[in-house]
């Protein structure tokens, strides 16, 4: 029988390239939510994928109600949890908003979860909770420090699930802490589209190349690193989607907790990325040297070595496929998806 996998925030970037995963590996996925940050043509574009209309139920993972509903008219096998918010500089400006979306929300679904027995949980968090240690390969070692309250609420759902688990050690729970997403689902109907001016990297490169904004400014060029700007570890979105399907498998095995890093491994500077990215998609990137953005580290990636033992997982996906898989979904998509 088809596992129900509740994916919350499941038509947003991430969860809805695990949607199509889910469906393609034989579960059943659940879609819930609010579009704060998504639009419902995303189902089509699923359905277009896949041939298969995910179930969408529409609510807030902070309403109780809604989630009892959900809960006791569907039989929910595991949750993943991608809703939440992402964006570092408006969690410094509304703090309230990040903790009421992040740790509460989650608080309220994982109660949920414990009323209706079910509980095992995969949580999207971000290496942004390791702050600066002060050397660049991250482990899942490496001290939690986070440094703006997009990270902090991070850690402090971390820190829930950790009591949590402590307190009731039958449940099954797997915080993958995530590096540099990019990239879009192969066939260019489904990606990222970022509301407003773009915050990462990635899709502001990508807007620039397919004439949506006049430049790149590139966040500094004097960082100890190999040409002066800032590395990343970027990871192709469907590596990390299958790396919860790898999760998800791992914890169907039985109670425990897990605490994984997903990335490459490997690192990516701004003018290495811009330059991949004029060769994927033929098109020209300009761009000008600004200061550094505060809060920014030079360099950071992860090892990624415990992912390979715990989960069997390993990345795949190139820098090239990334740029290409990337450009795929601007083209097609100038402006993101229909209203
Ligand atoms: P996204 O904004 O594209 O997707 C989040 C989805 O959740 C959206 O569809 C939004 O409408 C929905 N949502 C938000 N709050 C909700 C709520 N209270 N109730 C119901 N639905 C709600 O973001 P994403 O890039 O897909 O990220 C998914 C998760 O992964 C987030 O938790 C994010 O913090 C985490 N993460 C993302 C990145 C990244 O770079 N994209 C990196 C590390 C971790
Ligand atoms: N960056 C940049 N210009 C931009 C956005 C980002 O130069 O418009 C740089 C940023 O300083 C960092 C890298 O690109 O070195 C990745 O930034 P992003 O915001 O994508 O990821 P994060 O810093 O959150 O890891």
């Amino acid at each position: 029988m088809s596992q129900n996998i509740l994916v919350t925030g499941g038509t947003g970037y991430i969860g809805s390239h695990m949607v199509v995963r889910l469906i393609e590996s034989g579960y059943t996925p659940i879609i819930f939510d609010n579009f704060s940050n998504s639009k419902p043509a995303v189902l089509d574009r699923i359905e277009q994928i896949t041939g298969v209309r995910p179930l969408l139920v529409k609510g807030d993972i902070r309403n109780e109600q809604e989630l009892e509903n959900l809960f006791r008219n569907h039989q929910i096998d595991a949750v993943i949890n991608f809703a939440g918010k992402k964006a570092v500089g408006e969690s410094e400006t509304d703090p309230l908003l990040y903790f009421s979306y992040n740790v509460e929300g989650t608080i309220v679904l994982l109660r949920v979860m414990k009323k209706f027995n079910v509980k095992k949980f995969v949580f999207s968090s971000s290496a942004t909770v390791y702050g600066d240690p002060g050397y660049d390969e991250f482990n899942e070692e490496t001290p939690l420090a986070p440094i703006n309250n997009y990270g902090l609420s991070k850690w402090m759902i971390e820190e829930v699930l950790r009591k949590l688990y402590k307190a009731e050690p039958d449940w099954s729970i797997a915080i993958l802490r995530y590096f540099n997403p990019v990239g879009a689902h192969e066939s260019g109907l489904i990606g990222e589209d970022p509301n407003g001016i773009p915050n990462n990297l990635m899709p502001f490169i990508s807007q620039v190349a397919v004439g949506k904004r006049a430049h790149l400014n590139v966040f500094g060029n004097d960082y100890p690193t190999r040409d002066g700007t800032g590395c990343r570890d970027y990871i192709h979105v469907m590596d990390l989607v299958e790396g919860h399907l790898n999760a998800l498998d791992v914890l169907s095995k039985g109670p425990q907790l897990l605490t994984v890093n997903l990335g490459t491994g490997g690192s990516t500077s701004v003018l290495e990325l811009i330059k991949a990215f004029e060769k994927a998609s033929g098109k020209k990137v300009p761009y000008q040297i600004c200061p550094r953005r505060a809060g920014d580290k030079a360099a950071y990636w992860t090892n990624p070595s415990l992912a390979k033992t715990l989960l069997g997982w390993t990345a795949k996906r190139d820098i090239e496929t990334m740029c290409k898989d990337t450009w795929n979904w601007q083209s097609k998509n100038p402006q993101g998806y229909p209203d």
